[in-house]
């Protein structure tokens, strides 16, 4: 089990769910559940997106957008000042990208552990990049989360996507 946080605020939880309707949005037009938001130090939205592998190119997450529209758009201090909410914590690729790119904290909804439990559970062959935490790829980054209010879900649109 991974400890819960303690810290997520009724704020941090609105724009979770906002991520996890991204989530929705892109199971519903073909793509894999994960959404996620890019909010500026003063709690405006910069940018916004969901999973886009469906075109065949696996790199497409919405983590990795972010990285890539921070480092065009914004000055290191707005990228570190920044908060990056998910639906479901970072995969290592996109951890790496996120601390290449000198952003600040990230807020999510559920964890890679949980994910890999359910994946467990239900019988899905891993995928080709090891399921590490946000921490062992990037130490530097400050982490919160994962929100049980949000578990159940999440969960539940996963299982859509696998046809459990
Ligand atoms: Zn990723």
């Amino acid at each position: 089990m991974t400890a819960y946080d303690g810290t997520l605020t009724d704020t941090d939880l609105t724009r979770l769910r906002r991520c996890v309707q991204l989530a929705t949005e892109a199971l519903a037009s073909g793509d894999e559940p994960f959404g996620s938001v890019l909010v500026d130090a003063d709690g405006n939205t910069l940018f916004e997106d969901h999973n886009r592998v469906q075109g065949g190119d696996a790199t497409q997450h919405p983590e990795f957008a972010i990285a890539r529209w921070a480092a065009e758009h914004l000055t290191p201090e707005q990228r570190r000042t920044a908060v990056t909410y998910t639906s479901g914590e970072h995969c290592a690729m996109c951890s790496a990208a996120h601390a290449w790119v000198g952003l600040g904290k990230i807020v999510y909804a559920t964890s890679t552990e949980q994910l890999t439990d359910w994946l467990n559970e239900w019988g899905v062959a891993p995928g080709p990049v090891a399921p590490l935490p946000i921490r062992a790829v990037a130490p530097g980054v400050e982490v919160a989360g994962p929100a049980p209010e949000l578990a159940d879900e999440v969960r539940a649109l996963h299982a859509r996507l696998h046809g459990v």
